[in-house]
């Protein structure tokens, strides 16, 4: 007799070619001294729910991951860092045989000059004022843009003010194919609004969970990445 056999597992159908998406998630962390560091608010959840997005739609993804407190997705590679330059390093090699570069983490602009190797004891000497020193961190985005050939680079960009001018200027000067606006009460949340604007004019508003919205944002970049 022949058994029953339940349906095979299904694989999500493809609409566009598998793609090899390299997302980057979290803030990065900068070492004052071994137990203090400069950071920011940015808890990774954007950056993982385009990973899951787009692991789900069947593409081949790594993740780079600043300091958070998250799982990884089912099925996604990560890779785990603090810095902007250990960011940096990751990305440029993972970026060799990506696709598509979606690039979500909120990487510190600037890091100290000098990171002490002991504890800084800035009150032994009865200090009321100290000053860091700080330099500015390379930009990850602009440096991978500036080698894309025909990948498809996304940058995100955080706004207070008058986000749309700012972010179109983001566009075109780190050379990106889109970039994604949100504002601050993006942050830590589960839900988000944002603007998409791609270089050739779209532009596309975005809302709901983070989920959803990193869906279409996936979508829309696998779709552009598929072009002929
Ligand atoms: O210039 P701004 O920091 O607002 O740009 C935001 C975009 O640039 C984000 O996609 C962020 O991941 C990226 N970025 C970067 N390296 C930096 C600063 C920002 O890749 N040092």
């Amino acid at each position: 007799m022949l058994a029953t056999l339940g349906p095979p597992m299904a694989r999500p159908k493809l609409r566009t070619p598998r793609l090899r998406v390299l997302v980057t998630a979290g803030p990065t962390r900068e070492h004052v001294d071994p137990v203090r560091f400069l950071s920011n608010e940015s808890s990774g959840r954007m950056g993982f729910a385009l990973a899951e997005a787009a692991a789900r739609a069947g593409h081949a993804v790594t993740l780079v991951a600043g300091p958070v407190d998250l799982q990884s997705p089912r099925g996604v590679r990560r890779i785990d860092v603090a810095s902007a330059r250990e960011m940096l390093a990751a990305c440029r090699k993972a970026f060799r045989s990506a696709d598509v570069l979606i690039m979500a983490a909120a990487v510190a602009d600037w890091r100290p000059a000098r990171v002490l190797p002991g504890k800084w004891r800035a009150k032994d000497g009865g200090a009321r004022r100290a000053t860091l020193s700080l330099v500015r961190n390379p930009d990850i985005l602009a440096t991978l843009a500036a080698r894309k050939g025909r990948r498809i680079v996304c940058g995100f960009a955080l706004e207070t003010g008058v986000g749309e001018a700012r972010a179109r200027g983001k566009l075109a000067r780190k050379g990106l194919d889109c970039i994604v606006l949100n504002d601050a009460s993006a942050l830590n949340a589960a839900r988000t609004r944002c603007v998409l604007f791609e270089r050739d004019g779209g532009r596309k508003v975005l809302a709901g969970s983070k989920h959803s919205v990193a869906r279409a944002i996936v979508a829309r970049l696998c779709a552009r990445a598929s072009r002929p």
